[in-house]
């Protein structure tokens, strides 16, 4: 029996465990994929405060989780399936087996957003990607195409454009959805063409991605570009599959009052996986910081 188990090893669940460790509550962190979540695998992170050249997302997520250990966090990589109510408390069940806590704070966070076009599925891992750290290094001097208008892709062009011989980035309309120093060095970077009004029709290659298949949104034109990559960068999506309607959710993700509690007594969500505007390292900080108060103030009331 724990006091609270935390669902998610990201921003927000090792911040959470940071505040209940520091309660003196048994901590259980689970997480399915990567600890440190998506912002381990952003490249060079300058927003979050403290760092003033920046930090590499990987090592600022390496000092959360050295952190959240040292007051006593149990971390486990195991992928939650399920949460039910029992009578001695909650349970969480995963891919390994089960176990009960007092409290359960989600922290998932999202999952990036698939475009569903011809030949996506089909060359994922052939040329597909969604995470440019993870792959980029395949396209060594080699052209790819970034889609998407959020900080999020002109990130991964940026970083794209150092390693590849030349970065197409598309977007569905005019304008960008991130911030001005983003935008500023996208436009200054000789490397990233710009193919603006315009979406992704389908993917096609041979055993390989060979080329993507853009159409003009007004005059509805196809284009071809000859790359080897894409890499989707389209926003986020959030699952919640594993909560089974147990929780309040709008548009899948988690509705909390201000105290990151949900719709039912004990169960907390804290960072991207909550309903919410913005999602940052920075935020998802302060969700974790007020769920894992909050928890320690449920568990003692
Ligand atoms: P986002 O801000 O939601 O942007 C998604 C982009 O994809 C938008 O430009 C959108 O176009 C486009 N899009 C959505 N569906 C599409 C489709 N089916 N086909 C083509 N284009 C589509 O997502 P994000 O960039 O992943 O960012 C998510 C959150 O993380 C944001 O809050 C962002 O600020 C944050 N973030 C922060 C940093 C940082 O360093 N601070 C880095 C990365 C992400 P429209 O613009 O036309 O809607």
């Amino acid at each position: 029996m724990y006091d609270v188990i935390i669902m998610g090893a990201g921003p927000a669940g090792l911040t959470a465990a940071i505040y209940t460790g520091r309660a003196w509550l048994k901590t259980l962190i689970l997480e399915a994929n990567v600890v440190g979540g998506n912002a381990a695998i952003a490249d060079w992170i300058d927003n979050y405060p403290g760092f003033p050249d920046g930090i590499l997302g990987a090592d600022l997520m390496e000092n959360f989780r050295k952190q959240a250990e040292r007051f006593g966090a149990e971390i486990r990589v195991e992928e939650v399936t399920g949460i039910t109510e029992d009578p001695q408390g909650k349970k969480v069940t995963t891919t390994e087996g089960e176990y009960l806590a007092r409290a359960i704070i989600i922290a998932t966070g999202a999952q990036r957003r698939e475009l569903g076009v011809e030949g996506e599925q089909e060359y994922l891992g052939r040329g597909v990607s969604y995470c440019a750290t993870c792959d980029g290094a395949f396209f060594k001097d080699s052209p790819v195409a970034v889609v998407g208008g959020g900080e999020s892709a002109l990130k991964e062009a940026l970083y794209l454009a150092d390693i590849a011989s030349q970065v197409y980035l598309v977007h569905r309309r005019e304008g960008f959805r991130a911030s001005q120093d983003t935008v500023d060095k996208i436009m200054k970077n000789e490397k990233i063409v710009r193919k603006l009004n315009r979406v992704i029709k389908r993917v096609e290659g041979d055993s390989l991605l060979r080329r993507v298949i853009l159409q003009d949104v007004q005059s509805q034109a196809e284009e071809v570009l000859e790359v080897e990559g894409l890499f989707v960068s389209i926003g986020l999506v959030a699952d919640t599959a594993f909560a089974g309607g147990l929780v309040q959710t709008e548009d899948g993700y988690i509705v909390t009052d201000d105290d990151m509690q949900t719709s039912v007594a004990g169960i907390f969500a804290a960072g991207d996986i909550r309903a919410k505007r913005m999602r940052q390292v920075a935020s998802a900080v302060g969700d974790g910081a007020q769920a894992g108060m909050a928890v320690s103030e449920y568990l003692q009331g």
